[in-house]
């Protein structure tokens, strides 16, 4: 993040704007509507701010900037167009340390203005921190179609409820169930529809049917977040992402996955790396038990599939024996989601008639999958976690028959900007993935549908300067 955004309480506190245009309109009408005293600096005012002046309702400063002028205000706006006096209001306000925004102008600025979506007191404020402000504005646009315009509404029905909510639930999570029920279910639809009295007595009924003490009833998502890519999760995930209490993750949850979590959750990192088990599988199994009994709803956010070696079978078991509610959300595992983004069609049918996924973790250094029935012509083979592996197994497919010509790919980090494609054939692949320095997590593809990747590949992403965020999570 390059800025830190905050929202300042302004409030009758002096505000400086440089400029009577109508740039400078604009942003003292928006710090009027925080409440924020304005004075403009400026030898001549637009009529709309000359209206404001002689009623009082800001200062008018005519003539030019000066320094004396910052005196006690809160912040500075610059917007004159002309360039020495907005390097002149920067440099002075910030020798004061007066936080200063000069228009369109981001090197002279200590603070940028967001795009703004107001349902005061619900506000949303939108920043491409002065790298794309058009962006930021396309954005708020199709934001301001998705908040219902009485959202505002919704927030002040919700405030003159909060005391009272507060005092009858003595336990935190349970005062943000009920606001959760509140604020999702037919109350706020009473309040978006206008009929606020309805909507006060449904709310005080289900306050009142509410024993605020009992304890909360845990249960345990187990979501699949897809490979690496946030656009890949499913809608069920997002949502259970949003609702969370805890997030228990390991490796494999990409940090743009794990960044839609909800932000106050607790975050509990649980490893799972190859050689690097932070944590046993029996620990993680009876710390969900755990976390549910407390009475917290549960994320067990896991890479890919949690079906697909994942362990997520096992993980649900002991919850069952436990008595502990549970759902499963599936994700697109590695191999659907690679391939597709590797343009690598598993099951093409000029090439294959089917297609395996078989895990190439090795138990001292040797290949402890039967490959018979899995080295055949026309079948597809998907590798997980090969890496490590992939000279032996590359021999061993060999040895069961197939043509040290078959193509194969292995693809680094796939879905993600960071994603990495090499190709070969069984008797180059090895060397070639060192020689690219290939890194986990990667996923080796054997058959003869890698030869249309040179044809279909349509995913190229180039590395971006700070793009560091939409990584797989893994890179040791
Ligand atoms: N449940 C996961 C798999 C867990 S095993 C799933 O369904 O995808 C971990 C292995 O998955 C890694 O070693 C790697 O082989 C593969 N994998 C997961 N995400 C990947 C990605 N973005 N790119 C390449 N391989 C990936």
């Amino acid at each position: 993040m390059d800025f830190f955004p905050v929202f300042l309480d302004i409030k009758n506190k002096p505000c400086l704007v440089i400029g009577g245009g109508e740039v400078a309109t604009r942003k003292a009408g928006m710090v009027m509507q925080a409440g924020g005293r304005v004075t403009v600096v400026a030898p001549e005012l637009s009529s709309t701010l000359k209206k404001l002046a002689d009623t009082g309702e800001i200062t008018h400063i005519a003539g030019k900037f000066q320094p004396s002028h910052l005196g006690e205000a809160l912040l500075v706006i610059a917007a004159t167009d002309d360039r020495a006096i907005n390097q002149q209001v920067s440099a002075a306000a910030k020798a004061l340390r007066i936080p200063v925004n000069v228009v369109d102008n981001p090197d002279l600025c200590s603070f940028i203005m967001p795009s703004v979506i107001d349902r005061s007191p619900l506000v949303v404020a939108i920043s491409s921190s002065g790298v794309s402000p058009v962006l930021a504005r396309m954005l708020r646009a199709r934001l301001e179609t998705l908040i219902p315009a009485a959202y505002g509404r919704l927030a002040q029905f919700a405030a003159s409820f909060r005391e009272q909510v507060k005092q009858h639930f003595i336990q935190q999570p349970m005062r943000r169930i009920f606001w959760e029920k509140i604020l999702q279910g037919p109350v706020a639809e009473m309040v978006l529809a206008g009929q606020d009295q309805e909507a006060r007595k449904a709310l005080l009924q289900t306050l009142a049917a509410d024993d605020g003490n009992a304890a909360p009833r845990g249960e345990v998502y187990l979501v699949g977040g897809g490979p690496g890519n946030p656009d890949l999760l499913t809608f069920r995930a997002l949502r259970l992402m949003q609702q969370a209490d805890v997030v228990v993750h390991d490796h494999l949850v990409s940090p743009a996955v794990l960044e839609l979590v909800r932000r106050d959750a607790e975050r509990i990192y649980v490893g799972k790396e190859r050689d690097n088990h932070t944590m046993r599988q029996e620990n993680i199994n009876e710390l969900l038990v755990r976390l549910a009994q407390e009475g917290k709803r549960v994320l067990r956010l896991k890479g890919g599939d949690p079906f697909v070696f994942g362990r997520g079978g096992e993980e649900i078991e002991t919850l069952a024996a436990n008595g502990i509610p549970f759902q499963v959300v599936p994700g697109i595992t590695a191999a659907t989601g690679v391939s597709a983004y590797a343009g690598i069609p598993l099951t093409h049918r000029d090439y294959a008639q089917s297609c395996v996924f078989v895990t190439g973790h090795l138990k001292d250094g040797s290949v402890n999958i039967d490959l018979t029935g899995i080295a055949k012509t026309n079948q597809t083979i998907v590798i997980y976690m090969g890496l490590l592996g992939l000279p032996t197994l590359c021999q061993e497919l060999v040895a069961h028959g197939l043509p040290a010509t078959t193509p194969a790919a292995i693809v680094q980090q796939g879905t993600t900007y960071q994603q990495k494609v090499i190709t070969g054939t069984l008797a180059t692949l090895p060397k070639l993935a060192v020689e690219a320095k290939m890194k986990p997590p990667t996923l080796i593809i054997v058959g003869d549908v890698v030869k249309l990747h040179d044809k279909l590949a349509w995913f190229k992403p180039e590395p971006i300067d700070g793009g560091s965020s939409f990584t797989t999570g893994q890179s040791k």
